[in-house]
């Protein structure tokens, strides 16, 4: 037990760029985890796509040995989007670091990574990080978070991640504020599965806090939830990259391998015992609480460029789940694209980077379209019909009874000085003001109810920008309500193309279908024939726009040459054209879905 005394499990929780991964980079080094000659910045920001977004995307743990401490700290993402992977984080420790920017303040992500903290009932220490910026606003920023804590500001601690200034303090404060985790070697083992990923040789390797008990290579283990028979392959833990170990006790962070390859029996939540436990009494083993599961609310379809890829999309999609276990998806097909998925998201950051994963991890190249929140109609014999895609919308409303749509609490934090601005862009969102309160004299919170759908078309980055960065924002689901929406429809060259459908408000229709056909007009190439662009609703053209003909130079390479191999090159072309125009034929590439749906 005296090992287990010595443990201290923690996260760094914050605002996204306040500076978790930094300040985690000092951490490693202090504790000689990472030889310095080894350092690079972020370094716990292992993926390539987190390397060059600069964020962080995933938590990320690390085991590292300070005097006769072992810290195990978890790194973790800022984002909205990403949210649950801090609440998973949550429940394998004891304690948190909440880390605020000195110059930024408090905002959202502070706000509400912080509530999840003590719903966990975690010990906070709370931290100042950037003192070493010259505009660091120290006091005032000590008297925010004093109050959102209810602490005396002498209790906040002040470091710089970046120049390394207290962080030896800070380590201290660590290990005397946060409890060594209970949990008892001699009880029957459990452990919780936070975090996984696929290997090929030794199949899902779960990331785990050990609850009770111990675990060895070799022993048989069985997943309560997934009704999953096994044997630890290995087990270890994560220095960060994983290590091998004899064995592993309660309090500890680790990996088990599980050598089971079918990837849908190891969930994220569930609970690993060993089947000698769980076959003498099943009543002694109670499974851990887990997680709630999350609601994706933001939908789009993935279609691989070529077919012939279905397969390995379909595989793609379940070994990404392990390590990002918020992602749903569900086959579809249509038939301007074939066989793809529908997949779920949190938000639309969170489509970007699964997209992005595909195309980087596995090498698809991928057709997605317009993200959109899923709605639900009722229909005029009381059915309830949730749509996840805008195909699945009906185009005309005679069996419509009503339509819902998902509503979040927005909450917005601001300095005082861009106070007018974001309220103009609040106030342009078609929502109500709830409340307004101030966390200090210079910080405003408003509270705002808004339909999800005005949210995940570039909000968060309309905020930011308009404030300098300084305003952020978080939103949490309230409830369905009833909306006027119609679907929107683009005819290119005369052919629906399903994947740019869109669901609108009605009063938004005109200026949206102009929108779509306008900017179609921009990033689709011009072909040899013209092309007209409609935007439909209801079976009317709203809005249209046409990309003339592109003449294509056929002739140039034969200048000075005859006549007449001229003349046969330019009937050709004319041919050509002709037939390309009877099958109205446009090659959308994927380039161009991706341009529209970013904006
Ligand atoms: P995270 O999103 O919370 O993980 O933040 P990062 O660790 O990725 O840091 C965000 C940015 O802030 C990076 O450009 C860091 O170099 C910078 N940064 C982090 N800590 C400090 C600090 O103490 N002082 C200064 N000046 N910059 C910092
Ligand atoms: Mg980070």
């Amino acid at each position: 037990m005296d090992e287990q005394n010595n443990f201290r499990n923690f996260v760094i929780i914050s605002h996204i760029d306040h500076g978790k991964s930094t300040l985690s980079d000092r951490f490693l080094e202090l504790t000689g985890t990472i030889p310095k000659e080894k350092m690079k910045p972020q370094f716990l920001d292992l993926m390539p796509l987190e390397r060059e977004k600069g964020i962080t995307i995933k938590m990320q743990p690390v085991r590292m040995k300070y005097g006769k401490y072992i810290l195990n700290l978890i790194d973790t993402p800022g984002h909205v989007d990403f949210s649950y992977e801090v609440s998973r984080s949550l429940a394998a420790v004891e304690g948190a670091i909440l880390l605020v920017d000195a110059v930024k303040g408090i905002q959202a992500q502070t706000i509400s990574n912080l509530e999840l903290a003590k719903k966990q009932n975690l010990v906070i220490i709370p931290v100042i990080n950037k003192i070493d910026l010259p505009q660091a606003k120290i006091e005032e920023t000590k008297q925010e978070i004093a109050t959102l804590l209810n602490v005396s500001p002498n209790e906040v601690l002040t470091v710089s991640a970046k120049t390394g200034i207290n962080m030896e303090e800070l380590l201290e404060a660590v290990i005397k504020k946060i409890p060594p985790p209970k949990g008892n070697n001699q009880d029957n083992f459990r452990a919780l599965i936070f975090d996984s990923k696929y290997d090929s040789y030794k199949g899902v390797i779960a990331f785990c806090r050990i609850v009770d008990g111990e675990i060895e290579t070799g022993d048989k283990i069985y997943l309560i939830q997934g009704q999953a028979s096994s044997e630890a392959k290995e087990v270890g833990y994560f220095v960060p990259n994983l290590l091998v170990q004899k064995k592993l006790i309660a309090g500890e962070i680790g990996y088990i391998a599980t050598g089971i390859k079918e990837i849908g029996k190891v969930r994220v939540g569930d609970t690993i015992t060993k089947i000698s436990n769980f076959k003498l009494s099943t009543s002694k083993v109670e499974p851990l609480p887990g997680y709630k599961e999350p609601q994706p609310m933001v939908f789009a379809s993935i279609y691989p460029e070529s077919p012939d890829d279905y397969d390995l999309l379909k595989e793609a999609l379940s070994k990404l789940k392990l390590s990002d276990a918020a992602l749903v998806f569900e086959q579809e097909s249509r038939d301007s694209l074939g066989r793809g998925y529908r997949c779920g998201f949190l938000g639309s950051l969170h489509g970007e980077i699964v997209s992005e994963r595909l195309y980087q991890e596995f090498g698809l190249n991928l057709v997605i379209s317009t993200p959109s929140a899923v709605c639900k109609i009722i229909d005029k014999k009381g059915r309830e019909i949730s749509i996840y895609s805008p195909s699945d919308f009906p185009v005309f409303a005679e069996y419509i009874k009503e339509i819902k749509e998902p509503w979040v609490r927005l909450e917005v934090t601001t300095p005082q000085s861009f106070l007018g601005r974001v309220l103009e862009l609040l106030e342009s969102l078609e929502g109500k003001n709830i409340e307004t309160n101030y966390i200090s004299q210079d910080k405003v919170v408003l509270i705002y109810e808004v339909p999800l759908r005005e949210i995940i078309k570039g909000f968060y980055d309309n905020l930011k920008s308009l404030s300098q960065g300084f305003a952020s924002a978080n939103y949490k689901f309230l409830e369905y309500r009833i909306a006027d929406l119609v679907k929107l429809e683009v005819l290119i060259a005369g052919k629906k193309e399903e994947a740019f459908s869109k669901i609108v408000p009605k009063t938004q229709i005109l200026k949206e279908g102009r929108q779509i056909v306008e900017k179609l007009k921009r990033f689709l190439p011009s072909q040899l024939f013209s092309v007209p662009l409609q935007a439909v609703c209801q079976g009317k053209v709203i809005a249209r726009e046409t990309i003339r003909a592109r003449g294509k130079d056929v002739i140039a390479p034969l200048y000075g040459g005859d006549y007449t191999r001229k003349k046969k090159l330019l009937e050709k072309q004319k041919k050509g054209k002709k037939e390309l125009k009877e099958k109205g034929q446009v090659q959308i590439p994927s380039r161009v879905f991706l341009e529209i749906f970013k904006s």
